[in-house]
Formats: structure tokens, C-alpha cells, sequence
């Protein structure tokens, strides 16, 4: 590139220093002055935009800048450093084959945030802007299908039932709730000692888990713990995220049902049971928090929790899909020794 000139301003007197312009060998600017030359670096210099014929200023560090009324040769200057800085990006990749790697593991990594951790608060925050009444409609005539399907009634005694439903309203009496709850008893030989909540708020604890409690204060844990479950919006959460799950892999697979759209199903089908853990967390954390700020002992849930996981494992097995506990050593942890620690999915 030629040599150009240029004028300086040092900030400090209004008389302007005629100075020479030139680009060095590593692509620097050189400037001449009567008695001294200076070297920038393009990131260095402070560029003025073009706009028309107006000269172009070009501030340094120090304070002070160049006035360039040869709009092109600055423009020259620095696309060619825009065009070193690309090739030296380049060379640092070595190939055109690691952007592709390098594009194709920012890609995955963003499918993998965003299904483990966009989707996750996603879905959470619009479960909870959607009124009460859609887990009313979820959970509507749930209760017929599961009575028709795998409950008998139960045989507890109305006493006994009353009991424990006068002790599940004073739960309720001291929790901030949104949903209209109730709590119901079944027999299930089937599904043995369980229980779950409806997305509606209704609670069915079978006769198996009542005989199984050795202390009411470990019913009321569970209680806590389902309660959690509905607060939290667990089943209207579930719904939301398997559908964008669902239609995204759709989406992406085109056919859901050749062998690529399954393989492609398979990464979010197992983040899936993933959701679900974190969801048992979630519902333990507030059967916990409550536990403690009603000054109950915290073993009470480890109790009966451990004695669940050791007598239903075959049961467990059979109806994972309706069990809304997994067994797990970790979970009752925190309650035996009374103090929450977030548990590693
Ligand atoms: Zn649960």
C-alpha cells in the first residue's frame, strides 16, 4: 500500500502536525512524524465510520488522533487486517473440516442445554402461568379410569379414615395451597403400599400403605411429599415437556416412525426419566420443608420410605408407570439426617 498524508492533532495545540501514513510488513500502521514514527494496531485505533467525503478519524490510546481524508486507504488497510485476522483464525483450526466438528459440537451442546435446562424452565414457568383449573381437566375422570382399571374400594374403617383426613386438613390449614384437595382411600392388592396425587389435587393412598405406616406422622410425610407434587405442577410440567419433546423431535426427524426418528427419540426419551427424578426431588424438598418448619422429625418419611423400597420391589417393578416413587438409597438420605442436600441426578 502506498505512502499517505495525514494530519495529526495532539488533543493539546489547534495547529495540526502534517505526518505519513504507510502499512509496516506485519500489517501495522506506521506513521511518520518529523522527529519519530509510532506503530498501531488496528484494534488499538479508534475508527471513525465513513460517511461521505468526510475525513476519517483515527483516536490512539494515548489521546490524540489522525485525520485521513483518503477514505479508501483506510478502508483498504483495514479490510486487509480483517482479511489476517480471518486467516489466522483459520490456520489456528487448521481446517475447514474443524469448523464443521467445532459447529457441529456447539450445536449439540445447545440441543443439550436446552433439553436439559431450557425445556425443564420453560415448561415450569408456563405450567405455572396456566390457571388451577387445567389440572382440574387433567385430572378429570382419572380417578374413574384408575377405579375402573386397578383400585377396589377401600376396606379401611370410616373412623380410621376420618382420622387421617382430619389430619391431612390441618396440613393443609398450614400450607399455602392452590388447589382444591382431597384425600382418598383404595384397596390394590395389585399396586400394593402407594400413594400419588392427581394433578386436580386429589390424593389416593392405598389401604396397603396405611397398614404398612407404624406411625401416622410417616402417612403425613407422604401426604407432604404428594402435595409437593401438585404445588409444584409436576403432571401439567410432564405434559408440557414430553409434547415439546415430542413435536421437536418430530420436527427434527422428520418421520417419528423409521429407525433414525427413533434413534433420534432415544436422547430425549431418557432425559425424560430425568425429569421425573428431578421432580421426586423437588416433591421430597417440600415434604422436607415442611417437616421441619412444622417441627416434625424428618426420619418419619426415611422410615417408611425404607420400608416401601424393601417389601414392593416386585410391585415397584410391575407398575413403574404408575408409581411415583423410585427407590432410591439417596432420597432418604436427607431425611435421616435432617438436613437437605440438592442431590446429582
Ligand atoms: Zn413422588
Amino acid at each position: 500500500m502506498s505512502t499517505i498524508e495525514a494530519l495529526f492533532y495532539d488533543g493539546k495545540s489547534a495547529r495540526p502536525e502534517t505526518v505519513y501514513l504507510s502499512v509496516g510488513d506485519t500489517g501495522a500502521l506506521v506513521v511518520t512524524h518529523t522527529h519519530r514514527s509510532a506503530h498501531y494496531k488496528a484494534e488499538q485505533l479508534q475508527v471513525s465510520a465513513r460517511v461521505g467525503n468526510i475525513p476519517r478519524q483515527l483516536a490512539i490510546p494515548q489521546g490524540g488522533q489522525y485525520e485521513v481524508e483518503d477514505n479508501d486507504w483506510v478502508d483498504a488497510w483495514l479490510a486487509d487486517k480483517k482479511l489476517q485476522k480471518g486467516a489466522s483464525l483459520a490456520y489456528t483450526l487448521e481446517s475447514k473440516f474443524s469448523y464443521a466438528a467445532l459447529a457441529l459440537i456447539i450445536t449439540a451442546a445447545f440441543t443439550w442445554v436446552f433439553f436439559t435446562q431450557g425445556l425443564p424452565v420453560l415448561s415450569k414457568h408456563i405450567a405455572y402461568n396456566i390457571p388451577t383449573e387445567t389440572d382440574q381437566m387433567l385430572g378429570s375422570h382419572a380417578l374413574e379410569s384408575l377405579d375402573d382399571w386397578i383400585f377396589e374400594p377401600s376396606d379401611l374403617e370410616e373412623d380410621r379414615q376420618a382420622q387421617l383426613r382430619q389430619g391431612f386438613e390441618q396440613m393443609l390449614a398450614q400450607i399455602q395451597h392452590s388447589h382444591p384437595y382431597n384425600l382418598q382411600f383404595r384397596a390394590s392388592p395389585e399396586i400394593g403400599a402407594n400413594a400419588f396425587a392427581l394433578p386436580s389435587g386429589t390424593i389416593v393412598m392405598t389401604d396397603e400403605l396405611v397398614a404398612l405406616a407404624e406411625d401416622d406422622r410417616e402417612l403425613y410425610a407422604i401426604l407432604a411429599h404428594e402435595i409437593g407434587h401438585v404445588q409444584h405442577r409436576h403432571s401439567l410440567r410432564t405434559v408440557l415437556q414430553s409434547s415439546a419433546v415430542f413435536i421437536i423431535v418430530s420436527l427434527v426427524a422428520g418421520d417419528i416412525g423409521s429407525s433414525a426418528g427413533f434413534l433420534a427419540a432415544l436422547p430425549p426419551i431418557l432425559i425424560e426419566s430425568k425429569y421425573s427424578r428431578d421432580f421426586e426431588t423437588e416433591a421430597d424438598k417440600f415434604a422436607f420443608d415442611y417437616l421441619k418448619q412444622h417441627g416434625l422429625e424428618t426420619q418419619h418419611f426415611a422410615n417408611i420410605m425404607n420400608r416401601l423400597s424393601a417389601g414392593s420391589e416386585a410391585a415397584e417393578a410391575r407398575f413403574q408407570y404408575i408409581s411415583s416413587h423410585p427407590q432410591t438409597k439417596e432420597r432418604t438420605v436427607a431425611f435421616e439426617q435432617g438436613e437437605w442436600k440438592n442431590i446429582e441426578p
